[in-house]
């Protein structure tokens, strides 16, 4: 449920109001506004009952049920996208935000390199593993705490945001206290422990789409993480597993779409995952900023014949910087289409 109060009702009456909520057994999860309040109260069951309640009392404007069984993270409570600001970025905003960098951290030199190109040519992230869910366990499986003293440094020289992905919650404070931007990885879309210490972990979270998971599933993993106490939370499409072999995965572009209709969170697009191969990816890029994705993750490298992973589906630096260049055209089309959708919001 989703209660609006009136215009600037008092603290009392905000309370009264959760009282009331709280007497019918539910539970207030957020209030939010200050002008005007805005409560969320997830109830099961029939909530006829208490919705009848609360507007019959004089201090509330509008009682509404969420029909989504994603409450927090849909559309239907918030219409206004949700903005996410790491450093210099705002993520959901009027940019769209690259997130560029290796598949994962291996050396002080590479992501030195990996962050210096990746800021010069328009990044306001930086990407890089430290924990890697490999397929294999004889497969390098990332430098673990060492890596996120690299990503840190190269932070500082650049001041790009660092994003990276976090793999069990015994692990979440740990990498919260290096990074900005906490990936979940494919493989844990679903990891409902991870999930729940990402609410009170302090830091935004970039989601990442299972690989067999439909788009229901995806946001219901993201309301876990709201439910918990964070609502900073991107979601990424990064191609799901069909039939197809031509490709690593098959890229649901039409996610991003859908997501855009069903949620106010930021939805980013990581073309190399989903393709797998990086003669595609500039192309996928280009998808993803005409669908009105909010920005893309992908994997560049300074030498991608040496790289420990992925490294046929990472850029060189000379293609990332042409693929940048190359997107400016469309990214100023997103801007004026990102103003129009802002404004009929509002
Ligand atoms: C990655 O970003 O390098 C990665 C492992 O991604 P995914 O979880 O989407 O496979
Ligand atoms: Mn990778």
């Amino acid at each position: 449920m989703i209660i609006s109060m009136k215009l600037h009702a008092t603290p009392q009456e905000v309370a009264q109001v959760r009282a009331r909520i709280e007497e019918f057994g539910y539970k207030v999860h957020s209030i939010e506004g200050e002008e005007r309040v805005v409560i969320g109260a997830v109830g099961v069951g029939d909530v006829t009952q208490c919705l009848d309640s609360l507007e019959a009392m004089p201090q509330v404007e509008k009682a509404v049920r969420i029909s989504a069984p994603y409450k927090f993270v849909s559309r239907e409570f918030r219409p206004a996208k949700t903005e996410i600001t790491v450093r210099e970025a705002v993520i959901g905003g009027d940019e769209f935000v690259v997130m560029a960098g290796p598949c994962s951290v291996e050396s002080e030199k590479q992501i030195l390199e990996s962050a210096d190109i990746a800021v010069r040519h328009g990044a306001k992230l930086l990407r890089g593993g430290a924990f890697k869910p490999r397929t294999s366990p004889y497969d390098f499986q990332g430098l673990e705490e060492e890596g996120l003293k690299l990503l840190d440094k190269a932070r500082r020289a650049t001041g790009l945001g660092i994003v990276t992905e976090v793999m069990s919650d015994r692990d979440v404070d740990m990498v919260a206290s290096y990074a900005d931007v906490l990936q979940i990885g494919a493989r844990n879309m679903q990891n409902f422990a991870l999930l729940k210490t990402l609410g009170k972990c302090g830091r935004p979270i970039l989601l990442k789409r299972g690989m067999s998971s439909t788009i229901k599933e995806l946001l219901m993993s993201a309301e876990y993480i709201v439910a918990h106490g964070n609502s900073n939370v991107m979601l990424c499409e990064r191609g799901i597993r069909t039939f197809e072999t031509a490709t690593r995965n098959t890229c649901d572009i039409t996610a991003v779409a859908v997501l855009n209709e069903l949620t106010h969170l930021p939805v980013i697009l990581d073309p190399s995952h989903a393709t797998g191969k990086r003669s595609l990816v500039p192309a996928l890029a280009r998808a993803a900023v005409a669908i009105g994705a909010d920005g893309m993750i992908v994997e560049m490298h300074p030498q991608p014949e040496k790289a420990v992973s992925d490294g046929a589906q990472s850029l060189d630096p000379k293609q990332y910087a042409r693929m940048m260049a190359d997107l400016k055209p469309y990214i100023a089309l997103w801007k004026q289409a990102r103003m129009a959708e802002t404004a009929a919001v509002v």
